[in-house]
């Protein structure tokens, strides 16, 4: 039985969970928002993630209704995510480590992600689509290692759904991917954009500058006749278009490797995995090969500490350590690095 306690600030939530014997104990986070048009930048926003950790960790603590010394071990998000954000957690980890004379132990946030929605929804050897506003990747489990069979050779697609929803300047909050997903319900027209699956990969950086001459008219009169009303869209078909594209685009790079693994279940998992569109999709896809979809919700699918504390305590509960000393961080940590020490299968 193992008690854990995990921190995760790779991005721009800062989130603390606590998980004793897979039994969620706790889960809470914070958000930084920035205004529409803007992304979060590092500093600003491992600023925010500092002002935020210590009252995340009271609050966890008090929702778990347990004591500091009952924990096993403190789990930090090591890598992948942003250099400043993660010294933040890093260092909060190390510092509640000393003070409660706990053992530290470095997570891999992608493995987070994985054990998260596999704790949840019971599946037990899916293909796993991992989406979200930094990692697009296809996953496999095969001999001790979560095996990438598909990634993006450039943006991630929350990336790419980010940086579009800054250029027809929509909300951040609570994320711009969830303000597209609203618009797009009501979009009417399908506006033609590139479609790019290269072999098992997957590429968003040019339909994002495709999409972006269309929706800003200063670079669409160059480009576009204006005067043709075929051309005339709103920013709801915009949204409807974009989701469509990219969505078809990760369904169907899940479904060869389904096919290729011969396996009959998916796992959705990152920010972008608790839009129901993509769900939807992915669950026609699973239906027609007779297949079975797992999704889980915000709570679980956005970044959290609770995945952390998880993945954490898998691989403590197997034996692997960490010297307080190699508690640092890494911006580039792949999900294929980590051995699964803790899966026998
Ligand atoms: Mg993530």
């Amino acid at each position: 039985m193992v008690c854990a306690l995990g921190i995760e600030g790779s991005a721009n939530k800062i989130g603390v969970g606590i998980i004793r014997d897979g039994e969620v104990l706790a889960n809470v986070r914070k958000t930084y928002i920035t205004p529409p048009g803007e992304g979060f930048q590092p500093r600003e926003t491992a600023t925010h993630h500092r002002q935020n950790i210590t009252g995340l960790v009271k609050a966890a603590l008090a929702e778990a209704k347990i004591d500091p010394s009952q924990l096993d071990v403190i789990c930090y998000t090591k890598g992948p995510g942003m250099g400043a954000c993660l010294h933040v957690g890093a260092l909060a980890a190390r510092t509640l480590s000393l003070l409660w004379k706990k053992p530290i132990l470095g997570v891999n946030h992608c493995i987070g992600h994985i054990e998260m929605g596999r704790l949840i929804t019971k599946a037990q050897n899916p293909i796993v689509l991992y989406v979200s506003g930094g990692n697009t990747q296809v996953i496999a489990y095969s001999n001790k290692r979560y095996r990438i069979f598909g990634e993006t050779i450039d943006i991630a697609v929350g990336n790419c759904l980010d940086k579009f929803a800054r250029i027809i300047k929509l909300s951040n909050d609570p994320s711009p991917g969830y303000n597209i997903e609203q618009l797009a319900k009501n979009g009417k027209k399908f506006i033609k954009l590139p479609y790019v699956v290269k072999g098992m990969d997957v590429s968003f950086s040019g339909i994002l500058s495709n999409i972006e001459d269309i929706a800003d008219p200063s670079r669409r009169k160059n480009k576009r006749k204006k005067e043709d009303p075929e051309e005339e869209y709103t920013k709801e078909d915009l949204c409807f278009s974009l989701q469509e594209t990219i969505f078809a685009m990760l369904v169907e790079i899940t479904e060869r490797a389904m096919a290729h693994c011969g396996s009959n279940e998916v796992l959705i998992v990152g920010g972008v995995g608790c839009n129901l569109r993509l769900q939807e999709m992915m669950e026609i896809m699973c239906k027609e090969r007779n297949g079975k979809l797992f999704a889980i919700d915000e709570r679980y699918c956005i970044d959290n500490g609770l995945m952390i504390a998880h993945a954490g305590a898998e691989e403590f509960g197997s034996g692997s350590r960490m010297k307080f000393e190699d508690s640092s961080v890494t911006q580039r940590f792949r999900t294929d690095e980590v051995e699964v020490t803790w899966r026998d299968d």
